[in-house]
């Protein structure tokens, strides 16, 4: 496991000797985002700190349930407040991201402020913007990474149920409830540390699994059946969704969810895409299988980036003109993955 005691000094002061303390997860933040924000924000205010956290945007409906989530103050919402707040920080901390376009309209507002930053992540490629960088690529989630150092700074488990069931949300959405390889034994082993604190993982899985409306199971129905290209020469499968799909099934944030995974069980299929129509752009999700890499498919074509086998980014363009774009450019990555 990597030696983070070299961190660990460093944060437990910076916790204890900053006043406001501001945590912030990336834009469309996933269970990860979320669950490491609410398990260092657990950890941290049972220590006395004062602590207050941020979204570039909204929630999704299934992760609303978490304890804590009602004091996420969301950028988008509440502009002032928050423009406040990171200027009253003097301790940044951001969570589950690497790249300071993921704050959203926040970007401008964090890189002008004067607080300390830290990023604390588990994505490939990080960018330089923080003045203290923790970055373990080899934790399937930025959730175990705190985890670890919770455990170093606490000098021990740090034992709570909204922190274990923060961690729990976090490891499970990352690596698919344990169906992506990226997680190890040191993962299972956390795990059953949350399992003996005594989280209660059956509810908690239903919660994150079982919350859907009726209304996106036959989205899903739709976008298999309609919108659903195979492309075997290039051990490829696509799905797109228009602005119109989304308003027949009265789409709401989350609902796609998931979707860009479906492909990958079509035997010989590599590597998925998923194409959502937004208002002047195209949002793109990719995921592959074994060493495809994802993230640099993503970040080569469409300003994005992300983990060897789950990545995103976008196009501004229409979408007839993006899976143009799409075609050519996988045509040529993968003719170069297969040399
Ligand atoms: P999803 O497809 O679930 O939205 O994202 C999958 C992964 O790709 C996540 O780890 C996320 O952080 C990353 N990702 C998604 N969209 C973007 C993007 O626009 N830029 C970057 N750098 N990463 C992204
Ligand atoms: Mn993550």
């Amino acid at each position: 496991m990597a030696d983070l005691s070299k961190y660990t000094k460093e944060l437990s002061n910076l916790f204890s000797t900053s006043k406001n303390i501001l945590l912030i997860s990336h834009i469309n933040p996933d269970g990860d985002a979320i669950g490491s924000q609410l398990a260092l924000y657990h950890y941290l205010s049972s220590k006395g700190r004062e602590v207050s956290m941020m979204t570039p945007n909204n929630l999704q409906e299934f992760l609303k349930w978490m304890n804590g989530s009602d004091r996420i103050e969301v950028f988008i919402k509440h502009r002032k407040r928050c423009r406040k707040l990171i200027e009253e920080a003097d301790l940044i901390v951001m969570l589950d991201f690497n790249q300071p376009d993921r704050l959203g309209e926040a970007e401008k507002p964090v890189l002008a402020s004067k607080a300390f930053k830290v990023v604390i992540d588990h994505h490939l490629d990080p960018h330089d913007f923080a003045n203290l960088l923790i970055s373990e690529s080899s934790k399937c989630s930025t959730s175990e990474l705190i985890y670890n150092l919770v455990k170093e700074m606490n000098g021990g488990e740090f034992r709570n149920i909204p922190y274990a069931e923060a961690l729990y949300v976090g490891t499970v959405t990352d690596t698919g409830n344990f169906e992506h390889g990226n997680y190890t034994g040191d993962t299972l082993r956390m795990v059953a540390d949350m399992i003996d604190i005594g989280i209660k993982k059956e509810k908690i899985l239903d919660l994150i699994y079982n919350n859907f409306s009726a209304s996106r199971m036959r989205l899903q129905g739709f976008v298999l059946n309609q919108r659903l290209t195979v492309i075997p020469e290039f051990q490829t499968a696509y799905l797109y969704l228009t602005k119109n799909d989304l308003a027949s099934y009265e789409y709401i944030k989350g609902d796609s969810e998931g979707f860009v995974n479906l492909p990958l069980s079509i035997k010989g299929i590599i590597f998925t895409a998923l194409f959502i129509e937004k208002e002047g752009f195209i949002k793109m999700s990719f995921r592959s299988k074994g060493d495809f890499p994802a993230n640099k498919f993503a970040s080569r074509y469409f300003s994005g980036g992300g983990h060897l086998n789950a990545s995103g980014g976008d196009h501004h363009d229409t979408l007839d003109n993006t899976i143009v774009y799409f075609l050519k450019t996988l045509k040529e990555f993968y003719q170069e993955f297969s040399q």
